[in-house]
């Protein structure tokens, strides 16, 4: 366990308020008990099953007691040292932008505030120092404004307004967009011009994909734009209802595919660990990363992702390390950074492998 640790990881794939740690939960609860959430309502156990629809609804509890600025700043800063803390050293955090009239929130103070949370924990140390590279607490971070399907085209189109205007005014930190929410709802086709607009504007799009069978039809078309990472392509292969042409676009355009392992089983979009889509990815050679998605909701954290994907699938130390150092090449950071954290790979090597 303490290799997996002390591995260090790259984490691509985590929604915020699905990221938020039982401890958080605790400190929002005592601070909203009129609200009369409990512990079990905001997470799932390894050992249970949920389906999809269930684990949305987990959502749903978790936006009600994180509606205010403050509530905002506190789960995002808390997140990123909890990955920090895990050997996390370069975060790219996703977040759909809210508002909530009573307490003020708007879309714009949102994402400023996760900004501003990105900002203070690298004022108090918790980024990367590349002169430090052996370092333990250090975590680069990055943020993907999210995009909610359930919400159609119009809000989708107003959040890629406001995912371009913070990519210039950032400094960086704002990369790109990411397109999630329930798969089983809306159609990608009417989200098309706002993700064009994205992806011309200069914004790199991290997308679900085939995260349930029925998007065959919409994976063929998004895949044309083509996004810059897939979120999860469960059902994107032939053995599981997808397609030879679905993978050959892919494939062609190499597309890194990020995969959840412990979110997709408690969703059952993946019946076990053995029978998960990484096997047929990873064999054929093709850029997968590893990725909690929800290490809130569903209790985990990117170093059990690791060792559980070493264990399904018989991955050696070896392999488990070049599975963390590709995912460096799938981050959407300026190639500098790549260069520092291949750099930083490379000097922890010796020490850890
Ligand atoms: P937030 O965007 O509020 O920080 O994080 C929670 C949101 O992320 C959910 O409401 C949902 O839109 C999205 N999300 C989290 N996990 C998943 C997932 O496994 N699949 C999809 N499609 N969306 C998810």
């Amino acid at each position: 366990a303490l290799f997996y640790r002390q591995l260090p990881k790259v984490e691509l794939h985590a929604h915020l308020n699905g990221s938020v740690s039982s401890e958080t939960m605790d400190l929002l609860m005592k601070r909203k008990p009129h609200l009369n959430i409990e512990r079990g309502m905001t997470a799932i156990l390894r050992e249970q099953r949920r389906s999809l629809d269930e684990c949305f609804q987990v959502f749903k509890v978790i936006h009600q007691l994180v509606d205010s600025g403050e509530d905002i700043l506190l789960v995002a800063k808390a997140v990123i040292q909890e990955f920090a803390a895990d050997g996390v050293k370069y975060l790219e955090l996703r977040s759909t932008p809210r508002e909530v009239t009573e307490t003020g929130l708007t879309k714009q103070i949102y994402i400023e505030t996760v900004l501003e949370a990105i900002r203070q924990c690298k004022q108090e140390g918790v980024d990367i120092d590349v002169r430090h590279t052996g370092g333990i607490s250090t975590c680069l971070n990055r943020f993907l404004v999210a995009v909610d399907r359930r919400h159609g085209p119009e809000v989708a189109m107003e959040t890629v307004k406001l995912a371009e205007d913070f990519m210039l005014c950032s400094g960086g930190t704002v990369v790109g967009l990411d397109l999630s929410g329930d798969p089983t709802v809306g159609h990608g086709k009417t989200l098309l011009p706002a993700l064009q607009k994205a992806k011309n504007c200069g914004l790199k799009l991290a997308l679900h994909l085939s995260e349930v069978p029925s998007q065959r039809d919409e994976s063929e078309l998004l895949l044309n734009l083509p996004p810059d990472r897939i979120g999860h392509g469960t059902f994107l292969h032939p053995e599981v209802g997808g397609s030879d042409s679905l993978v050959d676009k892919v494939c062609k355009q190499n597309i890194p595919i990020e995969m959840c392992l412990t979110s997709n089983v408690i969703g059952q979009t993946v019946p076990s660990y053995d029978k998960h889509h990484f096997q047929y990815w990873y064999n054929r050679g093709h850029p997968c990363v590893l990725c909690t998605d929800d290490k809130g909701v569903f209790s985990t954290d990117l170093s059990q992702e690791y060792q559980l994907a070493a264990s399904t699938f018989k991955l050696s130390a070896e392999d488990v390390w070049n599975l963390s150092q590709q995912a460096i090449g799938c981050t959407f950071a300026p190639e500098p950074i790549k260069q520092k954290l291949e750099k930083m790979w490379a000097e922890l090597k010796q020490q850890i492998l």
